[in-house]
C-alpha cells in the first residue's frame, strides 16, 4: 500500500514552534519513505476554530516549504477536508458503533465528568465506570425525554498493544488506561478521537507522525479502529518542545508563534532549526527512510531567547 502521512492541525491560533515541529517531522517522515501527505483541518469545535486561522496555517506551512499532495487547497479523491464539513461520514462510523453497542448515552455534566476522569493518588482507577453505563433501557428512555445526552465509547479491559516508531512497545489497558471517552457531544458536535479515527482510516493514512502528548489516544484510536474494521496506521509520538521552566510551549506562547518566527528566520533557517531540536543532521537532502526512529524520545528543552 502507498505511504501516506497527515497534517492535521485544528485552526484555533497561529502555528508555533511546537505544531511546526511536529508538522515538519511528519512531512520529513511521509517524504523520506515516498509517501503522500494530505492536510486537514481540525475545525470540529466551532467556538474554538475558524476561517481566519486556516488561511493562516496553509500560507505559514506554504511559506516554510511544506507541502501536501491531497486535502485542503488541493483537493483530491477523499474530500471534503475539513473536518466540520465530513459529519455524515461521523454519522456512519457513529451507525457501525451504535449496532456493535459499543457506545452508550450519558447525561453526566461536565463537572461530574472532569471529576471522574481525576482520581485521586492511590484511589482504584477504573475511568470506565460511568454510572449512566448501568443505566437500565427504561431510565434512558426516560432522561432522553428531559435531555438530549452526549454519547461515549464503552472501553473494555482490553489491552491495546503497538510499537511507536519513536516511543517504543506500547501497552495501554482501555478501561484503566484510557476510560470511556465522548464520541459526540449532547449538541450533536462529534469528538475528536472519533473524527480523526474516521478520517485516518478513509483518507488512507498510514503514518500518524504527532506530538507525544497524543500518545494514549492513539490505544483509544486503535480500539475503535478496530470496531469500525480498519487496519490501524503506524505511529510515531514525537517529543514536546518545553519552555526552560519546564512550561509545554503552546499556542498561547505566542512569542514563538510563526508571526515571530517569521520576522527572525528564512525557511531554510528555520527548517535547519527544527532539525536541530530533533537531534538530526543538518543536511536535509539525503533523509533515510524511517530515519524517524533516530528522533530522540524525551521531552525537548528549548532556550526561547535563543531562538528569536
Ligand atoms: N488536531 C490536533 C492538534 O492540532 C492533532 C490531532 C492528531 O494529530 O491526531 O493538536
Amino acid at each position: 500500500m502507498a505511504e501516506k502521512g497527515r497534517f492535521a492541525p485544528s485552526p484555533s491560533g497561529r502555528m508555533h514552534l511546537g505544531n511546526l515541529f511536529s508538522f515538519y517531522l511528519a512531512w520529513l517522515d511521509a517524504r523520506s519513505v515516498g509517501g503522500r501527505v494530505v492536510l486537514r483541518m481540525e475545525d470540529l469545535d466551532p467556538d474554538r476554530t475558524g476561517q481566519p486561522w486556516t488561511e493562516q496555517i496553509v500560507e505559514d506551512l506554504g511559506w516554510l516549504g511544506l507541502d501536501w499532495d491531497e486535502g485542503y487547497g488541493v483537493g483530491g479523491p477523499d474530500g471534503p477536508y475539513c473536518q466540520r464539513e465530513r459529519t455524515h461520514l461521523y454519522d456512519a462510523a457513529f451507525a457501525v458503533l451504535r449496532a456493535r453497542e459499543a457506545v452508550y448515552p450519558c447525561w453526566c455534566s461536565r463537572a461530574q465528568r472532569l471529576a471522574a476522569s481525576a482520581p485521586h493518588p492511590g484511589e482504584v482507577r477504573d475511568l470506565g465506570r460511568c454510572p449512566c453505563r448501568d443505566l437500565s433501557r427504561a431510565e434512558r428512555e426516560a432522561r432522553a425525554m428531559v435531555k438530549a445526552p452526549a454519547w461515549k465509547a464503552a472501553l473494555p479491559h482490553e489491552t491495546v498493544r503497538f510499537r511507536d516508531l519513536i516511543q517504543g512497545e506500547q501497552t495501554f489497558d482501555l478501561a484503566w488506561d484510557c476510560g470511556d471517552f465522548i464520541l459526540r457531544r449532547a449538541d450533536g458536535v462529534y469528538g475528536y478521537q472519533l473524527a480523526v479515527t474516521v478520517d485516518d482510516a478513509l483518507m488512507g493514512v498510514t503514518r500518524v507522525v504527532r506530538g507525544r502528548d497524543l500518545l494514549d489516544s492513539a490505544a483509544r484510536q486503535i480500539w475503535l479502529m478496530e470496531q469500525l474494521g480498519h487496519r490501524p496506521p503506524v505511529y510515531a509520538h514525537v517529543p514536546l518542545l518545553m519552555a526552560e521552566d519546564g512550561r509545554r510551549l503552546s499556542k498561547r506562547e505566542r512569542d514563538l508563534d510563526m508571526g515571530v518566527l517569521r520576522t527572525r528566520h528564512t525557511p531554510a533557517s528555520l527548517r535547519a532549526l527544527l532539525r536541530g531540536l530533533a537531534g538530526l543532521d543538518a543536511v536535509e537532502q539525503g533523509i533515510e527512510a524511517d530515519f524517524i526512529k533516530k528522533v530522540k524520545k524525551d521531552d525537548i528543552k528549548v532556550d526561547i531567547s535563543k531562538l528569536i
